[in-house]
């Protein structure tokens, strides 16, 4: 029998921010199929996930893929279970309530490349800044790039993987870059979304560089900070038909504020100031193709007859997906 590698990734219990985690598996004959992968187990006593007495936390796969990176390799994503089988309480993808998958989402992941010698993105001279803000973003040539190549590597792999990326650019400062990951199924494009960063944590190690997904790491200088946009459709918004209907789901959001912020990132307070395409943390707004508000409406949907997807522009780019999935559906869930 031929032996396979099964990288098991998981979320760890790191406060505020949850990391990865993953560890491989031998599995023979393995099929390349969810149901054929085996439930495994690891030390959360060592993740901030249980205490040395009983440490024992179960991995349950969810999603699986070709690893393209790992001869007979494979990429299961997997949620922590508590050893009884419950759902740790780590564990957000558990919270997501879209059974019938009727809720489509795109996310839109930035994150800055980093340099481990400077401490600062790719592109930043040692002890200074580069130019101004301005020809970054989607920009080209040698003066306005910085990590291409590793930017078209990732995409090489995600797509290898199967993943449904739909794009990639350039951002707004030196170094900082975005990829769109869509799913039609709220489940599913968490999962997707993780497994892109997995790809993208492991080819920093190769590369001598480190992904940054603080949102604002170069502080209140004026450089933009990064985000994850949540795209956001279900039955109700692609059908909607009118202009009402869709500011219905819009208001849906005005009251619960501080529960979406809650789960939209750490330290978004910093990016969130009103100021480089954000609102501000402590207001509420949205608007037809406005960059400025909490929640835009895309042109598209004002356009084709309002029946579409809106985008919540606050979830910062180092937020779980799982997270901001499960309290979007959630609000929008209330509209009828
Ligand atoms: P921008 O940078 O202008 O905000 P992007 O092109 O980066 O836009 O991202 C828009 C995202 O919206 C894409 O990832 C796309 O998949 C997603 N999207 C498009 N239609 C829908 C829909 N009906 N439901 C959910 N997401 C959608
Ligand atoms: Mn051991
Ligand atoms: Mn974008
Ligand atoms: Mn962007
Ligand atoms: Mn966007």
């Amino acid at each position: 029998m031929s032996k396979s590698k099964l990288e098991y990734i998981w979320l760890d219990g790191y406060k505020p921010t949850q990391s990865l985690r993953s560890k491989t598996k031998i599995v023979d004959g393995f099929s390349g199929k969810l149901e054929d992968a085996p439930m495994w187990s690891f030390d959360g006593s060592s993740t901030e996930q249980a205490l040395g007495g009983s440490s024992d936390c179960l991995l349950k796969p969810v999603f699986v893929c070709p690893d393209p990176a790992i001869e007979n390799g494979y990429l299961v994503m997997t949620e922590v279970l508590n050893a009884d089988g419950t759902a740790h309480v780590t564990n957000g993808r558990a919270t997501i309530d879209d059974s019938d998958d009727d809720f489509w989402f795109g996310f839109e992941q930035e994150y800055f490349l980093m340099d481990p010698e400077t401490g600062k993105p790719v592109g930043f001279p040692a002890g200074g800044y580069p130019a101004p803000q301005g020809p970054y973003y989607c920009g080209v040539g040698g003066k306005n790039v910085f990590g291409r190549e590793f930017k078209d590597e990732h995409l090489d792999l995600c797509l290898a993987a199967g993943l449904n990326v739909e794009g990639t650019n350039g951002e707004v400062a030196a170094g900082q870059w975005e990829w769109q990951i869509f799913a039609k199924g709220a489940t599913q494009a968490g999962d997707e979304v993780w497994v892109a960063r997995f790809l993208m944590e492991r080819l920093s190690e190769k590369y001598g560089l480190y992904i940054e997904y603080h949102p604002k790491p170069l502080g209140q200088l004026d450089w933009n900070g990064s985000g994850m946009h949540a795209n956001f459709s279900n039955t109700y918004l692609r059908t909607a038909g009118s202009r009402e209907k869709v500011e219905k789901v819009c208001e849906a959001f005005r009251g619960v504020v501080k529960e979406h912020i809650a789960v939209y990132g750490a330290y978004n307070d910093q990016r969130l100031t009103g100021k480089h395409e954000t609102a501000s943390i402590n207001d509420f707004s949205y608007g037809v193709s406005d960059r400025g508000a909490s929640i835009r409406i895309p042109v598209y949907t004002a356009t084709h007859g309002w029946s579409g997807y809106l985008e919540d522009r606050r979830p910062a780019s180092n937020a779980d997906p799982y997270k901001v999935a499960a309290r979007i559906i959630k609000t929008v869930k209330t509209v009828k």
